[in-house]
């Protein structure tokens, strides 16, 4: 089996509502590109990437001058074909390696009538338990649903999601409003769900010594974790001699040269791995087996997903033996997804490991056209931009917080 073509297709999908995080928001839509690599042998395996466009589509179709001919199980080969670490300085591909990659073993997967899975050593949980991700969020611009800015929102919308999928764990995206107040909306979440668990991520833009101050008043809770309180390993390395609250990132250890500097001077306990920042599924297997070795917590993170990234996100969290947390995703935030049979569904605040071969998703065609020419009527966003605040940037660290009392919600084409 060989590589024959390899098409990129930029989608969008909506989301519930605009979801808010300390560099903007994610403007009510996520923008994927939906990456298919089709075999000699009439074989189509599914990868996907964050963001999209002319430049992700054009991207993707140069690769195929290095990858036309070249057979999907030479993983290794491709990585150095079109991502060698030395070229990377001019040309970072390590995304685009990762949506290869994961068309590669959905191809390989169909093959040899494997789940992918199993080429990774084979499924020790059926199932992958997620956390609620909640988010601050604008409300819907079409219908005003969705709010989520007041702190009994918060909690409101915490409880609907785990009366709706099972969830007993709930993360906050937070590092919008002033410390302080996300404090109280914690632990009022915390409060309002008891028995459940719980973790935090303010996205890095505290300072080391807010970082302590809030890690102190977070300690009675049921954490699992604090994530990025600050961005740096040695901003976290001094946050975390200060904290008996474990700290977590997928900032600041996404690669191998990080992980080790991690466990020669530890400034993280829980490394959250991203198939897609990690550069496709097996590094974050390989990663899994370092953090093994040294007693490193493992997560699986979510850089927004459809399904085809979301059946990588359950291949990787089902075959790793030190899964000791729930996997987050944006997932529940969509209102539809790109695959056959629409979004996954959760069952007891889990997905289900595909069990189809490959990936064990396929696309839905219908979708993939409506959802293109969604892409071609609204375009991209700017993910580092707040629609509310024209002109803002945070700085690090951040002091220059949205006001909780404010509804304003600024224009976001829908
Ligand atoms: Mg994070």
């Amino acid at each position: 089996m060989v590589i024959r073509d390899i098409r990129a297709t930029t989608v969008t999908v909506p989301l519930q509502a605009p979801l808010r995080h300390a560099n903007g928001c994610h403007w009510g839509r996520f923008v994927r590109t939906i990456v298919e690599v089709e075999a000699d042998n009439g074989l189509v395996g599914l990868g996907e990437m964050g963001g999209g466009g002319e430049s992700a589509e054009a991207t993707f179709r140069a690769m195929k001058e290095y990858l036309i001919g070249h057979d999907p199980a030479r993983l290794e080969e491709m990585r150095f074909l079109i991502a060698n670490p030395t070229a990377s300085l001019y040309n970072n591909r390590s995304q685009v390696l990762a949506a290869l990659e994961f068309a590669c073993l959905d191809l390989l997967g169909q093959a040899w009538n494997v789940p992918v899975c199993d080429i990774l050593g084979g499924r020790i949980r059926d199932r992958v338990s997620f956390a609620s991700y909640c988010f601050f969020r604008y409300p819907n611009p079409r219908d005003g649903s969705g709010e989520v800015r007041a702190i009994d929102q918060l909690v409101a919308y915490a409880r609907e999601t785990k009366e709706r999928y099972g969830f007993t764990t709930h993360k906050l995206k937070a590092g919008v409003f002033p410390p302080d107040y996300e404090l109280e909306a914690y632990r009022a979440l915390a409060a309002s769900l008891p028995g459940d668990s719980f973790r935090f991520d303010p996205n890095g833009v505290w300072s080391a010594e807010q970082a302590i101050r809030f890690s102190h008043g977070i300690e009675d809770i049921n954490n699992d974790y604090l994530e990025d309180p600050v961005y740096g390993l040695n901003g976290m390395r001094r946050t975390r001699q200060m904290t008996r609250v474990p700290l977590a990132t997928n900032t600041v250890v996404v690669n191998f040269e990080q992980l080790a500097a991690n466990v020669l001077d530890t400034a993280v306990d829980v490394i959250l791995l991203d198939t897609t920042f990690w550069g496709g599924i097996r590094p974050c297997v390989k990663a899994a087996g370092v953090c093994e070795t040294f007693q490193l917590g493992v997560a699986v993170h979510s850089s927004g997903e459809l399904g085809v990234q979301l059946a990588t996100m359950l291949h990787l969290g089902a075959v790793i033996p030190n899964l000791s947390f729930a996997a987050d995703a944006h997932y529940h935030h969509l209102t539809d997804d790109v695959i056959q049979g629409g979004l996954m569904p959760y069952e007891n605040g889990a997905i289900r490991v595909p069990e189809g071969p490959g990936l064990g998703v396929r696309l839905d065609c219908e979708k993939m056209r409506e959802y293109h020419e969604l892409y071609l009527r609204l375009g991209g966003y700017p993910y580092d931009r707040d629609p509310a605040r024209p002109g803002w940037s945070p700085v690090l660290p951040n002091d220059r917080w949205a006001n909780p009392d404010d509804g304003r919600t600024g224009p976001i084409p829908y």
